[in-house]
């Protein structure tokens, strides 16, 4: 069982749990696309989804090489970091061929200084070759496998134009888990048309899964996407910060003590981002989450119990 030195299982004491000094991520483009936006299930894409407003490299035509070099300098002298995880993170990073696949990830053994290889993808867009290929690295490096999901109701699914349902990621999630590759789920809280108790039944919901690790923010909207059009004609609301950390509060109780939380609050790149602006004070919203925990003198974990999960 983790001891929780914080009122949450962050990332970084994960990190120093595992390698025992501070892990940088870099977040890289290895040049994937995504089914959702490449004609195979749509060309819309998820409604609020532009890689540009959240990753640094999306749609850089820097090599691979050259966006790995690049971040090792700049986070070895800014954060003096020495270790390293290449996060593949913009698009859909196993939707190519099993020797795309391949060439891509192995760009990381060039550099000695990586010692994690994370995945982002969806969970339509990965099959049992792909997971041996995966698992493979795990002799090397710490390997996570990120699968985004949003919500656990299909209806919210459809809605935001997922193309794929709850059932899907389920199915995914055993295959996975078969590999033993570790599994993070990443959710948005507060997509149009979602309840506060739709939220903490996802956290539940959640919670009774096989998943060690969570990565959480806030619905926003960002340009160029299909909620922008209904946000500009008055046809969204938005979270405020004092909402959002309300519900991260009741959400982290819900879930395991030893499920990794990757992230509270996300930043978008200020030339894409719509609304709300609270977003990027992600210093504030980490801090009245932490001073609302003292208060009660809880961590995460507090009301976690297991259930079983039906959809
Ligand atoms: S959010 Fe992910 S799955 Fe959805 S369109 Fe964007 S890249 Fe594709």
């Amino acid at each position: 069982m983790v001891e929780l030195s914080e009122e949450f299982y962050s990332f970084n004491q994960y990190l120093r749990k595992q390698f025992g000094e501070r892990v940088q991520r870099i977040s890289l483009d290895a040049g994937f696309n995504c089914p959702n936006l490449d004609g195979s299930l749509s060309e819309d894409g998820c409604s609020y989804c532009n890689n540009k407003g959240f990753s640094h490299y999306a749609g850089s035509l820097k090599s691979l090489e050259d966006q790995i070099r690049e971040s090792i300098e700049f986070y070895s002298k800014s954060a003096k970091a020495n270790k390293f995880i290449a996060y593949f993170q913009a698009f859909s990073n196993t939707n190519a061929d099993i020797e795309v696949l391949k060439e891509r990830y192995e760009v990381i053994r060039k550099f000695p200084q990586i010692v994690g290889l994370f995945i982002s993808t969806r969970c339509d867009c990965i099959d049992e070759n792909k997971l041996k290929l995966i698992s493979e690295y795990k002799k090397d490096y710490l390997v996570w496998l990120e699968y985004g999901l949003q919500t656990t109701h299909d209806k919210i699914l459809a809605a935001i134009n997922r193309n794929h349902t709850c059932k899907d990621f389920l199915k995914t999630l055993e295959q996975t888990r078969k590999f033993d590759i570790n599994v993070g789920v990443h959710m948005i809280l507060g997509l149009p048309d979602t309840t506060t108790d739709d939220i903490l039944l996802d956290a539940r919901r959640l919670s009774s899964l096989d998943i060690q690790g969570i990565k959480l923010h806030s619905f926003h909207i960002l340009k160029d996407t299909p909620f922008h059009k209904l946000y500009e004609s008055n046809k969204i609301k938005l979270l405020s910060r004092q909402e959002y950390v309300d519900i991260l509060f009741q959400f982290l109780q819900l879930i395991p003590k030893d499920m990794v939380v990757f992230r509270l609050s996300s930043s978008a790149n200020p030339d894409y981002l719509v609304a709300p602006e609270w977003i990027n004070q992600k210093g504030k919203v980490i801090g009245e989450l932490r001073i609302k925990f003292k208060e009660k003198g809880i961590c995460q974990g507090f009301l976690h119990e297991n259930s079983s999960f039906k959809n």
